[in-house]
């Protein structure tokens, strides 16, 4: 399995990327957490990134690019990966599409979280990060009053970029910088949109068929779709109950089956009654008479 999963901050990449992960045993490869990772570190291109990172922008291309690099070229990832977080830009894509090609490892898919703006920006304010194990947590979710980790009793923090100003500057990069690549991979015919809202299981579930779907062949895809039209109509089909979505049927989806019974049996009739016709001819048949020789 080799994909990208493409997405808005807090369209729940990281978690659905783990789910993956643990699933089909191939590592995700986030390229926030390797930024992160060298900002702890304080490495040379950590303390680069750092600031860039904290403003909510976009860290350059040459630096992401060489960390995924490295880590694509890793024993782990040789079997597969998913990719969170990278691309995040139409150059990125390119060097994305022609380090795959180098390698002799070309994308299976691509997967868009489609989430409406008003979650985004609930699950990202309110998200705590335990320090010790790295579980997500959501104020929303926590019991009041409780700061720690129900795992470890680790103090819970807040991400430094995700303060609501800087959650801000992120997701105007991301609709002026990311979504491109809605358009980049369509056209490749590689992107499937998945709801990313409602139950992390019932997501997950939807991720893993998206991902293990055939390709679409590039002619027949939308390109002008908005994504969020999907999370729109996956809730109201969540809400429906299946009695009604049954006879919310089109009538004359309905009206063109019936007829084309109606026609099979006709058929059916008038070939049953063509052959009874023919055994009958047969049996009262008289023997050829044979020609007169001139
Ligand atoms: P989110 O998707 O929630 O914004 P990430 O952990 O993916 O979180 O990224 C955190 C920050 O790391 C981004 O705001 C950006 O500054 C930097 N970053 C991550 N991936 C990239 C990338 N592919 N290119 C440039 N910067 C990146």
């Amino acid at each position: 399995m080799r994909i990208v999963l493409l997405g808005a901050p807090g369209s729940g990449k990281g978690t659905q990327a783990q789910l993956l992960q643990a699933r089909h045993g191939v590592p995700q490869v986030s390229s926030g957490d390797l930024l992160r990772d060298a900002v702890a570190r304080g490495t040379e291109l950590g303390k680069k990134a750092k600031a860039v990172m904290e403003a909510g922008q976009l860290v350059s291309d040459d630096i992401v690019l060489g960390l995924i690099r490295d880590r694509l070229s890793r024993p782990d990832a040789a079997n597969g990966f998913i990719l969170d977080g990278f691309p995040r830009n139409i150059d990125q894509a390119n060097s994305l599409d022609a380090l795959l090609r180098e390698i002799g490892q070309p994308l299976d898919a691509v997967l868009l979280l489609d989430v409406r703006h008003a979650t985004l920006m609930q699950r990202l304010a309110g998200r705590r990060i335990c320090p010790k194990c790295g579980s997500v947590y959501n104020v929303s979710t926590m019991p009041a009053g409780v700061t720690v980790c129900p795992k470890d009793g680790a103090e819970v923090y807040q991400r430094p970029d995700d303060k609501e100003d800087v959650i801000a500057k992120r997701l105007e990069v991301y609709a002026q910088q990311t979504r491109p690549l809605i358009k980049h991979y369509t056209r490749l015919g590689l992107l499937r949109t998945v709801a990313g809202e409602g139950e992390l299981d019932a997501v997950a579930e939807r991720m893993e068929a998206a991902a293990l779907s055939k390709p679409i062949p590039a002619g027949k895809i939308s390109v002008g779709r908005k994504p969020s039209a999907v999370a729109k109509q996956a809730k109201r089909k969540a809400k429906k109950p299946v009695a009604k979505a049954k006879a919310a049927r089109p009538p004359a989806r309905k009206a063109a089956a019936k007829v084309a019974s109606k026609r099979r049996k006709v058929v059916k009739a008038a070939k049953k009654s063509a052959k009874k016709a023919k055994t009958a001819r047969g049996k009262t048949s008289r023997k050829p008479v044979a020609r007169k020789k001139k």
